[in-house]
């Protein structure tokens, strides 16, 4: 795959569900990426990338903005709450607001600072223990928590259980969100994009789908 064909199968999926794809916007996931590949895709032309390591974003994306302008870069893996600081000068976006420590923080330096990144609050929607994100039945509570302390809440995110038809976790989410006000959600990854569009997504995380499979080694 490439970034013309992952746009192109979004543009069909908004198309297919009666959406605008203005509606719906690709974060390029570069994170452990060869840095000419992201390049690359900077030169096409995308805009908005995500990250999920503090420290590989922090060594990336200045020097990136310096060069190719204006960009988004969202964070959308677990953020320890003593790297905080760092990510809300680093990041325009955080997916991963997920306890109640990490939404003090973040409102005790919003205020410090006087701005915030938008927020995407994560919901483990599949009850997974090993996975972080808040419970569906804290989510109403939670999301009131964090609307007390003045933070900024754009909508919810999920991560749906490896192995499972994604749809009714994309249709949970979207439900949860829409009872609570929020216009936000961010799901869907490079194999279930075009389902998430079709639930509702306003941001979808695709990495692999447009740079290749991921080399951890
Ligand atoms: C890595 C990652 C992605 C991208 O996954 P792909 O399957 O490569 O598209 C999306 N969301 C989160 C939270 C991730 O950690």
């Amino acid at each position: 795959m490439s970034l013309p064909a992952i746009q192109s199968r979004l543009i069909s999926a908004c198309k297919a569900a009666g959406r605008d794809p203005s509606d719906v916007t690709l974060i390029a996931v570069s994170k452990v990426q060869p840095l000419e590949l992201v390049r690359a895709v900077l030169v096409e032309g995308q805009k908005v990338f995500g990250e999920n390591y503090v420290q590989e974003a922090q060594g990336k994306w200045p020097d990136l903005r310096a060069e190719f302008g204006p960009l988004e870069v969202h964070m959308i893996g677990p953020l320890q709450t003593n790297k905080a600081k760092v990510a809300m000068d680093l990041f325009d976006a955080i997916h991963t607001l997920d306890r109640p420590s990490l939404a003090t923080k973040l409102a005790n330096l919003a205020q410090q600072r006087g701005s915030c990144p938008k927020l995407f609050i994560q919901i483990n929607t599949g009850e997974e223990p090993q996975k972080a994100g808040v419970l569906p039945a804290d989510t109403d509570a939670f999301i009131a928590t964090a609307r007390a302390l003045d933070l900024p809440i754009t909508g919810l995110m999920c991560i749906p259980p490896e192995g499972e038809d994604s749809t009714p976790h994309f249709n949970a989410l979207a439900a949860l969100a829409a009872r609570n006000g929020l216009t936000g959600l961010s799901m869907g990854m490079s194999g279930d994009f075009e389902a998430a569009i079709a639930a509702g997504a306003t941001h979808v995380r695709v990495g692999s789908a447009i740079f290749g499979a991921r080399d951890y080694s």
